[in-house]
């Protein structure tokens, strides 16, 4: 859940691009983006988008701290649905601010599929959503990429986390001490690999799952890394797993393992079944330190998410 100062502004569609039959890149504008705070760097940020009710109408939110709960008390009809995305990119250039979100366009075999992308699939230049995103003066919250001291890291993602994992690609270009990059991004197909402006110290492998197993390929790609560069150093929930050196969905006390980093650090983000099974891998088998490593379920297979 976010709680932003003052909650939602309007984004208005002002360009839809079809980057590949996984990708949509749709690009907002309009005047209430002013109030968003363009400073990047943005990394793996997460946002919230409101989408409009079955009537086609977005709710009507007041301008408050205690926006969320307003929403929240909304009749449902009226409500809309909130999801998560990240930013692909935010910008403000001669004075217009512009936010873009790449959907993945998932439609299941028979053929359904989830608002938020049904949304995206018929976005057209002049749709709107709401969208909550950090604005100027507001506490930094929602970005859960923090390597620390790493000399190197490791991400590892399915097509739902690949435009984070891009961001944090890009912007670690602009950095002056970036560490090492090595990322590893399993989409449907080949098609849908995507351009990164990746620095030059930073090797981006795209893995097309084809008819394999989905997060078979991030195993593989996540054996062969560890297996080169060999590390120093409760059974699992039903919900969305979400372990960072911070903060561990499942309640457990965290504090002690955030310490400073170095060697390898390891963000790790996709369907959350398979988030699960390369953690097993990656820190009972392995026995990398917990304080080096980011496990974020960023949607659950069968499971609709809501906010
Ligand atoms: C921090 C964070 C950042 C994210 N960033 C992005 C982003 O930038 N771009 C993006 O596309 N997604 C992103 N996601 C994932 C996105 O929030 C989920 O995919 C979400 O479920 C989509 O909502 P929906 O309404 O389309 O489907 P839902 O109503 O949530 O789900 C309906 C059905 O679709 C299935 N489903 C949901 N997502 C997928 C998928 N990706 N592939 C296959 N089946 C799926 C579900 O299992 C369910 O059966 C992010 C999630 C998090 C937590």
């Amino acid at each position: 859940m976010m709680r932003g100062a003052h909650g939602p502004v309007r984004g208005i569609v002002e360009s839809v691009e079809d980057l590949s039959p996984t990708f949509r890149r749709i690009t907002f504008s309009g005047p209430e983006l002013h109030a968003l705070a363009t400073e990047g760097p943005f990394y793996d940020q997460r946002i919230k988008l409101i989408l409009p009710n079955a009537a086609g109408a977005l709710p009507r939110i007041p301008e408050s701290e205690d926006w969320y709960q307003q929403w929240l008390a909304l009749p449902d009809d009226e409500r809309g649905i909130m999801r998560t995305y990240s930013i692909r990119d935010l910008t403000r250039q001669d004075n217009v601010t512009r936010l873009t979100v790449d959907f993945v366009l998932h439609f299941a075999d028979d053929g359904s599929t989830g608002p938020a992308a049904a949304w995206a699939a018929g976005a057209e230049v002049g749709s709107e959503l709401l969208l909550v995103a950090p604005r100027h003066g507001e506490p930094q919250s929602g970005i859960e990429f923090s390597p620390g001291h790493a000399d190197a890291v490791v991400l590892l993602g399915d097509e739902s986390a690949a435009p984070a994992i891009a961001r944090i690609v890009e912007d670690l270009k602009a950095s002056t001490a970036a560490p090492r990059v090595c990322a590893y991004i399993e989409v449907p197909e080949n098609v849908d690999q995507l351009t990164i402006d990746a620095p030059g110290n930073a090797e981006v492998t795209w893995l097309p799952r084809g008819e394999a197993q989905p997060g078979e390929s991030l195993a593989d790609a996540l054996g062969w890394h560890v297996h080169d560069e060999p590390e120093a150093s409760g059974e699992d929930a039903d919900d969305l797993l979400w372990e960072t050196p911070v903060f561990s969905a499942s309640g457990e006390d965290l504090a002690e393992v955030a310490a400073p980093r170095s060697g390898t650090y390891y963000w790790i983000a996709g369907e959350s079944g398979v988030i699960k099974g390369l953690r097993r891998f990656l820190v009972r088998e392995v026995g990398v330190d917990r304080a080096q490593v980011a496990f974020m379920g960023y949607w659950r297979h069968g499971v609709a998410m809501r906010g």
